[in-house]
């Protein structure tokens, strides 16, 4: 059955409690309220505009909840609903808990920012990737230096959401640059702290807040660390071990609105003095977006069922969710594309948004291949040969 936000949740009613029933639906009442009038803008100056209101509304509105609770499958909720009505949304979700989730880990909460964002007080980022360390975090160049009770940061980071908009930062930089990534530290770093910069905003092709950072001897006190000095990727892996599964959530999400886009314009529109839906060719494009986008959703929830329920880690079972939910995602909005003809690559039209809104969800957060090695890697590993 299709509902109205897209596949019926029935496949994944196992996963969720009667209190994620009741989130989702005052997530819904917010998304009706909010976005059903407009869209996300186009510019990038507006979208960081938007992007700094929607983090009050959806403070103020309780939205982030789950976040401060670690409440895993409340975040799929969330990321799924928000991506269904409103890209950019999801995205600002999405860094709250980022920004969020390693203060949760490692126990403390330097500044208070963690509790500030939780509550739609203050925007975060999360600064790992640079300019020549992407996938290969270790490479980072990034530098933090111990003098007496400070720590010096040096260097730059690159592809950063929120760069530029947020108030605060968890930044990843090597205190001991020979150990790898045993000698990555984390730190909270405040956007008006003296010594960061922001260098400049790098422009996506759907509204999305992204730029630079910059470190020139800047300053923060020994307790902005977040964790032990050397335990920063510790830190940092353990906060996307949770957060994985809410970027394939958030992949759902754009796909389930996209398939509802297709389904109804089939039902609608008349070629050949038939309606598309009633074409069998038409048919099968809906029943294999229907099937991935099943498929997806038990995998995701799954994992963060495995989360809540008290699972120490869930490395592949976050990294079979992310890689499978994000790539079966791009080929139903693709898919749904196809279906809607030329409509569909019309600029304006909800489904041209989502095809350049989905594509970065392969990306971030580890790529589709960083994903496939942690599984295929954890497979080697435990072949017990
Ligand atoms: C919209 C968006 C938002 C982002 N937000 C943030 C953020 O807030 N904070 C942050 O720190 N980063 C952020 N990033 C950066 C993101 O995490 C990186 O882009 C990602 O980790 C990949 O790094 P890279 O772009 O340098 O690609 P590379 O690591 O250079 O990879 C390029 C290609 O090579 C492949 N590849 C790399 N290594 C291997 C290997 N060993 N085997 C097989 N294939 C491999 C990759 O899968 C990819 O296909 C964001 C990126 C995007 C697009």
């Amino acid at each position: 059955m299709i509902s109205r936000e897209g596949l019926s949740l029935d496949p994944v009613a196992a996963f969720i409690e009667p209190g994620h029933r009741e989130y989702r639906e005052r997530v819904r009442a917010f998304c009706r309220e909010e976005f059903a009038g407009g869209r996300d803008p186009d510019g990038d100056a507006q979208a960081r505009v938007r992007a700094r209101e929607l983090v009050g509304l959806m403070g103020s509105a309780g939205l982030f909840a789950p976040i401060a609770g670690g409440d895993v499958r409340g975040c799929l909720v969330a990321r799924e609903v928000l991506a269904w009505w409103s890209p950019l949304a999801d995205a600002v979700f999405a860094l709250q808990a980022l920004s969020a989730t390693p203060a949760l880990v490692a126990g403390r909460d330097p500044g208070g920012w963690a509790a500030r964002a939780v509550a739609g007080d203050a925007m975060g980022a999360f600064a790992m990737t640079e300019r020549g360390a992407g996938s290969d975090v270790a490479s980072m160049t990034t530098r933090a230096v111990r003098d007496g009770d400070e720590y010096v940061l040096d260097g730059a980071k690159s592809l950063i959401s929120n760069a530029g908009v947020a108030d605060f930062y968890v930044v990843f930089a090597a205190t001991d640059p020979d150990a790898g990534t045993r000698g990555i530290s984390c730190f909270v770093v405040p956007g008006d702290a003296d010594g960061f910069e922001f260098a400049g905003a790098q422009v996506m092709s759907a509204p999305h807040p992204l730029g630079e950072l910059r470190f020139n001897g800047c300053r923060v006190g020994a307790d902005a660390m977040l964790g032990d000095e050397g335990g920063g990727f510790r830190t940092g892996m353990a906060t996307l071990d949770r957060l994985r599964p809410t970027v394939a959530a958030g992949a759902c999400g754009m796909a389930g609105r996209a398939l509802r886009e297709a389904v109804l314009h089939a039902s609608e529109r008349e070629q050949f003095g038939r309606t598309l839906g009633s074409f069998q060719l038409v048919q099968e494009k809906l029943a294999e977006s229907a099937t991935e986008l099943t498929a997806a959703r038990l995998l995701t929830y799954r994992a963060a069922w495995e989360k809540d329920r008290g699972a120490p880690r869930i490395t592949v079972e976050a990294a079979m969710a992310k890689a499978f939910a994000t790539e079966a995602a791009q080929r139903i909005v693709d898919r749904a594309v196809q279906v809607l003809g030329g409509r569909g690559v019309l600029a304006d039209h909800p489904v041209d948004r989502l095809y350049r809104a989905v594509r970065a969800l392969r990306i971030y957060e580890g790529t589709t291949e960083i994903q496939h090695l942690i599984i295929g890697g954890g497979l080697v590993r435990d072949s017990g040969r």
